[in-house]
């Protein structure tokens, strides 16, 4: 696009930002101009982890020993309820707001840039059940895989592993029952496009690690197989 038209795009958009405004799905102002989806002010407020930073990283403590290929883990930041980074996790899952997903999906692609965690060879989204995958219209962990893809230009894979079982809500589960409900929901139909891969499973947020522990030991029955984690969020309270 040349100079002339993309001024006059700026322009056009600036006007009608005026009469329809697009407002940060952190916290709900006005975006300013170059802005996309997160305000920076958001952005800036994240509770990141820094785990990169050789800090205590308690999502890799929290996997160890349960998935046995395990490579590296990393979460970008701490889930913390009613906080601006809750309402863009919100929006992302609930109110049809895909662009969030792939919006944090490339800040994290920075951080796992700098956390020298970006030699995998191929990303796994958490795979939804087709029927929720219906409802919702898109899968929120393939949209952040979205963005960390226009970072580190890896491929996704959406078809190999699939979520054979509908499950009903986590988040009223204790420890135990969130592993009796999840620990059979996933399936390898592709063994071979991941033998010898080092894989990337992406998710929003890890809570307990169930589902994450489910699929990782899924996809480790495939030979050769490793495997690193990335998440958004992790949550403290574990
Ligand atoms: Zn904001």
């Amino acid at each position: 696009m040349n100079n002339i038209t993309e001024n006059i795009k700026t322009v056009f958009s600036s006007i009608l930002g005026l009469f329809y405004p697009d407002y940060c799905q952190g916290c709900g102002k006005p975006l300013l101009t170059g802005e996309h989806y997160i305000c920076v002010d958001c952005l800036t407020d994240l509770p990141y982890t820094y785990f990169n930073d050789s800090r205590k990283n308690i999502v890799s403590e929290l996997l160890w020993g349960r998935i046995n290929s395990l490579k590296k883990a990393y979460s970008m930041c701490y889930f913390t309820k009613s906080s601006q980074l809750q309402s863009l996790l919100h929006n992302l899952k609930y109110n049809n707001k895909p662009e969030v997903g792939m919006e944090l999906g490339i800040y994290l692609a920075h951080e796992l840039e700098n956390a020298k965690l970006n030699d995998f060879d191929v990303i796994i989204p958490v795979p939804l059940h087709a029927k929720k995958m219906k409802i919702r219209g898109y899968n929120q962990s393939e949209k952040i895989a979205e963005g960390i893809r226009i970072l580190l230009t890896k491929p996704i894979d959406t078809k190999s592993v699939i979520r054979k079982v509908f499950t009903s809500t986590q988040t009223k589960k204790d420890k135990v029952e969130r592993w009796e409900n999840v620990k059979d929901i996933f399936e390898v139909k592709y063994p071979d496009n991941l033998k010898n891969k080092h894989i990337l499973i992406v998710d929003d947020v890890i809570t307990t690690g169930a589902t994450i522990e489910a699929l990782a030991n899924t996809i480790e029955k495939v030979p050769g197989v490793q495997i690193s984690v990335a998440s958004v969020a992790v949550s403290k309270k574990i």
